[in-house]
C-alpha cells in the first residue's frame, strides 16, 4: 500500500490524482488540503477516508468540522494546517497540486520530513528552485515532476547520464491565440483565453498558456529540475500537444515522449515511479494523427515568454517578481479589469522596478511577492 497526502485536492490536478487513487487498490490517501471548496472536500473525505484534512480559512474549517462530526477526522486550517498535512507521519509521498507560492513552505517541510514530492506546483521551483533542489539531495528525497512536459523530460532521461544532455526541447501548444498578432490580441476576452485547444486545466494556468507565460514558468521549472542553463532549453511549438517534450544528447540523438494530452499519465507516473501501470483512456493512433508539425515560438507577439528568459538570466529574486506579477495580472484580467496585452506589460514594469536579491531565502521570496502585489494594487 502506498500512502499519499495531497495539497490542492479540489483542483484540476488534485481531482485527477484522486481519479487514479480510485482505480488503484494499492494507493491510499491519508491527508488532504484545499482552499475553500468544502462541498467537494466533504465528498472526497467520505470517499477516500483521510485522517487529516486542512482547509485554508478558519470559518470554512469550522463548518466542515460540523458537517463531518460523524467521522473520526482531524481538521486543521491556515499555513499551520498545510504544514501539518505536509509532514503527516503516515504519508510517504506528498502531491503538491496547490496553486501559487503558498506551496513553498509545505514542500520544504515535507522534504525535511523525508517525503518524496510529486510536484505539480511549478511556482515553488520557479521562485525557490535554488533552495528546493539542494535540499532534496540533502534530505535524500525525490522530486517527481507532474507537469506533463517535465514528466516527459524525466521519462526521456531514464537510464541516461544527465551530463550528456545537449539541450532540452520543451514543447508548447502555442495556446488558443497561436498565430495572432498584437493588434488582434488587444481585444480578446476572458472566455476566448479560457479555451485551450488541447488541455483541460485550472483557470489560472489556462490563461498562462494563452499568454505563453506558462511556457516561461516551465522553462524555469526545467532548469532547476534537470540542472540545465536556460540557454540550453529550446521552446518548440507543436500545436497538437502529442510530443510532450524531448531531450537532445551530445551525440545528436533526440529522445521524445509522446501520448494523448491527459494529465493522468504524468500524475500516475509520479505516484508509481519507476513502475508503469495500466491506465485506461484514449491511446495515440498514428493513422488518425497523420502528421505532427512544428513552429518557432512567437516571442514578439507573446512577450510573456521572452520576459521569462530575462527573469531567468537576472536570476535571484527576479523569477519571483515575474511569477507574482503574472499571478496578479491574470487575476485582474479574469476580473475584466485589464486587457490581455496588459498582462506582460505589468510583468515587465514590475521586473524593471525591482532590485534583484541574489539567492533569496524563503522569507525574502515571500516578501518580494508581497511587494509586487502592493505595487500592482497601487498602480492598476
Ligand atoms: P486549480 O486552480 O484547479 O486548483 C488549485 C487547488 O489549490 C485547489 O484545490 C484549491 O482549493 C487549492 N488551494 C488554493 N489556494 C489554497 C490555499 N490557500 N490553501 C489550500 N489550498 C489552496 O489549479 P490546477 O490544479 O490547475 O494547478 C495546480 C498546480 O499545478 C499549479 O501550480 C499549476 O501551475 C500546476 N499544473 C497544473 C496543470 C493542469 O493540468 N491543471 C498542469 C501542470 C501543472 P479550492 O479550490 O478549494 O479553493
Ligand atoms: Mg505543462
Amino acid at each position: 500500500m502506498k500512502k499519499i497526502a495531497i495539497l490542492g485536492s479540489t483542483g484540476s490536478i488534485g481531482t485527477q490524482t484522486l481519479q487514479i487513487v480510485r482505480t488503484n487498490q494499492d494507493l491510499e490517501v491519508t491527508a488532504l488540503a484545499a482552499g475553500s471548496n468544502i462541498d467537494l472536500l466533504e465528498t472526497q473525505i467520505r470517499e477516500f477516508h483521510p485522517s487529516l484534512v486542512a482547509v485554508w480559512g478558519e470559518e470554512k474549517a469550522a463548518e466542515l468540522k460540523i458537517r463531518t462530526k460523524d467521522l473520526d477526522l482531524k481538521i486543521v486550517s491556515g499555513m499551520d494546517g498545510l504544514l501539518e498535512v505536509a509532514v503527516q507521519p503516515e504519508a510517504e509521498l506528498l502531491v503538491t497540486a496547490i496553486v501559487g507560492m503558498i506551496g513553498i513552505r509545505p514542500t520544504i517541510a515535507a522534504m525535511k520530513a523525508g517525503k518524496d514530492i510529486a510536484l505539480a506546483n511549478k511556482e515553488t521551483l520557479v521562485t525557490a528552485g535554488h533552495i528546493i533542489m539542494p535540499l532534496a539531495r540533502e534530505c535524500q528525497v525525490q522530486i517527481l515532476p507532474v507537469d506533463s512536459e517535465h514528466s516527459a523530460i524525466f521519462q526521456c532521461l531514464q537510464g541516461e547520464n544527465k551530463e550528456q544532455i545537449k539541450k532540452i526541447l520543451l514543447t508548447a501548444s502555442g495556446g488558443p491565440f497561436r498565430g495572432r498578432k498584437k493588434e488582434e490580441l488587444r481585444e480578446v476576452q476572458v472566455e476566448d483565453a479560457l479555451k485551450h485547444p488541447n488541455w483541460s486545466m485550472g483557470r489560472k494556468i489556462t490563461i498562462d498558456s494563452a499568454t505563453m507565460v506558462n511556457k516561461g514558468l516551465e522553462m524555469m521549472e526545467a532548469r532547476w529540475l534537470f540542472g540545465v542553463e536556460p540557454k540550453d532549453i529550446q521552446i518548440v511549438v507543436q500545436p497538437k500537444s502529442i510530443i510532450h517534450s524531448m531531450v537532445e544528447f551530445v551525440d545528436g540523438a533526440v529522445i521524445a515522449q509522446l501520448g494523448t494530452p491527459d494529465m493522468k499519465l504524468p500524475i500516475q507516473y509520479a505516484l508509481y515511479y519507476p513502475d508503469r501501470r495500466d491506465l485506461p483512456g484514449e491511446r495515440l493512433d498514428f493513422w488518425k494523427l497523420n502528421e505532427i508539425t512544428f513552429e518557432k515560438p512567437d516571442m514578439e507577439n507573446f512577450p510573456g515568454l521572452s520576459l521569462a528568459f530575462d527573469a531567468a538570466a537576472g536570476g535571484g529574486s527576479l523569477p519571483t517578481v515575474y511569477n507574482a506579477a503574472n499571478e496578479r495580472a491574470v487575476a485582474l484580467f479574469l476580473e475584466r479589469k485589464i486587457g490581455f496585452l496588459e498582462i506582460p506589460q505589468i510583468i515587465r514594469s514590475c521586473m524593471e522596478a525591482h532590485k534583484v536579491i541574489k539567492a533569496p531565502k524563503v522569507d525574502e521570496i515571500l516578501s518580494v511577492e508581497q511587494e509586487v502585489y502592493e505595487m500592482i494594487e497601487s498602480r492598476w
